[in-house]
């Protein structure tokens, strides 16, 4: 298949917000803390809050029939990532934030976070393979719960390897606060500090490191 675009339906964000906590366990509806696991339908990409019972029967791959599949819980930073640039000028990312990662269903797909919730940009394939062969560390993200969570800044890109759930916690941040074409201080500040929790969780790693 040719890269072209292709459009599926907006993962749904709010599944991962903590009103999972007021809802209970979407599989088993055992109540939740505000602290609680999530597991992605990797057909309907959604994610799901889950009880840590649940949480547990889909923590190997194929368990379960195969479409459930638990987000792990691991976060690395690679402060400097050259590849940033480039997937820059090969995508539609209009804004200086964007998230990636292998569905087992579609491909590589590309979102990037925008008032409206998470909205899919073109992602060339050849362009996702020329970033995993340029940074080895990126082939150990999982198909479907992980993802290469990129910030552009003033001199440069970051590249952040995160639960996937993060980034829809990143794009509940965006829908909530962001104002205006530039999306004001109060947005900034709050990605800001987001990005800033992600660089103290991660474990720093260099861009060639495995
Ligand atoms: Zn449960
Ligand atoms: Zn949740």
């Amino acid at each position: 298949m040719s890269t072209g675009l292709r459009r599926f339906t907006t993962p749904r964000p709010e599944s991962a917000s903590p009103a999972g906590a007021e809802r209970g366990c979407e599989l088993c509806t055992e109540p939740l803390g505000t602290e609680h696991r999530h597991v992605v339908n990797i057909e309907s990409r959604r994610i799901l809050c889950t009880c840590r019972a649940c949480y547990l029967l889909f923590t190997h791959p194929g368990a379960g029939g195969g479409k459930h599949r638990a987000v792990p819980e691991r976060y690395r930073h690679l402060p400097d990532f050259g590849t940033g640039a480039r997937i820059w000028d090969a995508t539609e990312i209009p804004v200086g934030m964007a998230f990636l990662f292998h569905s087992s269903v579609a491909g590589p797909v590309a979102f990037y976070p925008s008032p409206a919730g998470a909205t899919e940009s073109l992602l060339p394939v050849q362009e996702w393979e020329r970033a995993l062969r340029d940074n080895p560390a990126l082939t150990e993200l999982q198909a479907d719960v992980e993802a290469l969570l990129i910030k552009q800044s003033e001199d440069g890109f970051e590249g952040f390897l995160v639960p996937i759930d993060a980034c829809y916690r990143l794009v509940g941040i965006v829908r909530t606060h962001w104002k205006g074409f530039d999306g004001g201080t109060e947005a900034r500040d709050r990605i800001e500090e987001f990005f800033e929790s992600l660089r103290r969780r991660g474990e720093r790693i260099e861009a060639r490191d495995v």
